[in-house]
């Protein structure tokens, strides 16, 4: 096995070496290997044995030669800032490279109390668990990009939240744990040599065709960083994805998801679509999730003016521009989305109103995004599933749509659908329903037979309706995993 640690070189109080609870004396309990993603493992090479992985993953036993740490960050939470947040419930347990050489984390949360636990157990319940599992591999297949989940431990110890519940540990794969919140926390400390060299390990990890040097470097960075939110959310708004806490500390600077904590699927179309229970003002509502992002890059931009050779004014003018840049990257990268679902192999000034007017009926009728989008892919198929239908108020739009796309050779534009509108997403009653089944028979016999279909979304077949139907619940509300 060949496991090190890369963020020590970050400072001492950037990187805090912890011991996770499991592996504390006195711990009596027994971990067990709940779930575990076998693909993963292959595809990233991952030198972890399923039979012993329990051990390291539960954080009872170090990976050979790596001391657990736990990062400090920042982050605006809800547009407050709180200078130290940090890794209250999770340890960084080691890197490895893939077989193409490149860098992953593997994080275990629920792991237990660390320096940044501001009073908090640091545990985690089974049900978040078990939702960031599910839905991570969810979102993998979706084509999002997104951090990616290896395993759930049950730790055999119980976690009081309203009730008590049975305590897990969840192990997380990330390219890399670099923050929005990382750079706010060394920009505050004033920290000059380690921002400059957290900002190399992100360049080096994801943006290294950046040649730039001196403060052109620095802005170069900050518009690689964009560029990769806006393919972010664009992904989220294709899916309908939902991410409910876009706090910094839960923004990565290489543009994966992190974090599914409250996050849900949109199912009614509407922008404002708000399901975490604490997002009383709808501040992370599936449409304001690029205003947001935009946002969370200009806390990025000002945490990177110290490293400025130039006077601040001065930096902040060639940052600001970066920033400026976001939405005209987005809206370009979005107008492309839409000419995609609607499998438009080119965009034409008339098409706005085509693409408004069919989403004032999606809004005004409570329509199911994923099923509208999947029945009109479905609608082009040589032969058509039934279990996919145009709803009947759709009927004069659908024909002004044949019209337009009538035009385009029909393979290419079939083709072109199906790989952006999903067939199927995971339903938010669903997921509740395999945490369910985990709390009352700590089994889950239909995840079994769910996953596989997640994992191959774009698949058009005949679907049990029960996979597709929508919720419909406008009361449906998630929690934080705390
Ligand atoms: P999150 O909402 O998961 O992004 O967490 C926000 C912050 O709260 C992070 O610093 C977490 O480490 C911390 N945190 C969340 N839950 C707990 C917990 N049960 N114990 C200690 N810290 C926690
Ligand atoms: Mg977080």
């Amino acid at each position: 096995m060949n496991f090190y640690q890369r963020y020590s070189r970050l400072g001492n109080q950037f990187c805090v070496i912890d011991t996770p609870m499991m592996a504390r004396a006195n711990q009596s309990s027994r971990p067990k290997l709940l779930l575990w993603n076998d693909k993963l493992t292959i595809e990233r090479n991952i030198p972890l044995e399923k039979s012993s992985a329990h051990s390291y993953l539960s954080g009872q036993l170090p990976l050979p030669g790596v001391d657990a740490v736990a990062l400090a960050y920042s982050g605006h939470q809800f547009g407050h800032f709180n200078p130290t947040l940090g890794d209250g419930r999770a340890h960084l347990i080691g890197s490895f490279d893939d077989a193409q050489g490149q860098a992953y984390d593997l994080q275990i949360k629920g792991s237990g109390a660390t320096p940044f636990s501001r009073g908090g157990d640091g545990l985690c319940a089974l049900g978040p668990a078990v939702r960031e599992f599910v839905m991570s591999q969810a979102l993998g297949a979706l084509n999002v990009p997104t951090t990616e989940c290896l395993a759930v431990v049950t730790t055999g110890q119980q976690v009081y939240r309203n009730e008590s519940l049975p305590g897990a540990v969840v192990c997380r794969v990330a390219s890399s744990h670099i923050r929005v919140g990382s750079f706010q926390y060394l920009a505050l400390q004033e920290d000059l040599v380690g921002l400059k060299a957290l900002m190399e390990l992100a360049i080096k990890r994801y943006f290294s065709d950046i040649n730039e040097q001196g403060d052109k470097r620095i802005v170069a960075f900050l518009r690689a960083v964009c560029k990769q939110q806006v393919a972010l959310i664009v992904h989220w708004l294709r899916v309908g994805f939902i991410h409910g806490v876009m706090n910094t500390d839960n923004t990565l600077v290489g543009g994966e998801t992190i974090d599914y904590g409250p996050c849900a699927m949109l199912e009614a179309f509407d922008f404002e679509t708000v399901y975490s229970s604490i997002d009383k003002h709808g501040r992370y509502a599936f449409g304001q999730q690029p205003n947001i992002a935009s946002w969370n890059c200009a806390r990025l931009a000002e945490s990177l003016i110290a490293l400025f050779s130039v006077e601040e004014s001065e930096a902040v003018a060639m940052l600001s521009e970066v920033i400026a840049q976001f939405s005209q990257d987005f809206n370009l990268a979005y107008q492309n989305m839409w000419a995609k679902k609607l499998g438009l192999l080119d965009w034409r000034d008339t098409d706005s109103a085509l693409l408004s007017e069919l989403l004032t009926i999606l809004n005004s009728e409570q329509l199911d995004y994923t099923n509208t989008f999947a029945a009109l892919s479905n609608s082009l198929l040589e032969s058509p599933y039934s279990c996919f239908a145009i709803p009947d108020v759709l009927r004069s739009w659908y024909q002004k749509w044949q019209t337009r796309i009538a035009e385009y050779d029909s393979t290419k534009v079939v083709e072109l659908m199906c790989s952006v509108n999903p067939a199927i997403i995971p339903r938010n009653a669903l997921v509740e329903q395999v945490i369910s089944d985990y709390y009352q028979h700590n089994d889950s016999r239909f995840l079994k037979d769910w996953l596989p279909l997640l994992q191959q979304p774009y698949r058009y077949q005949e679907y049990e309706q029960h996979y597709l139907a929508a919720t419909m619940d406008t009361h449906y509300k998630t929690f934080c995993g705390t």
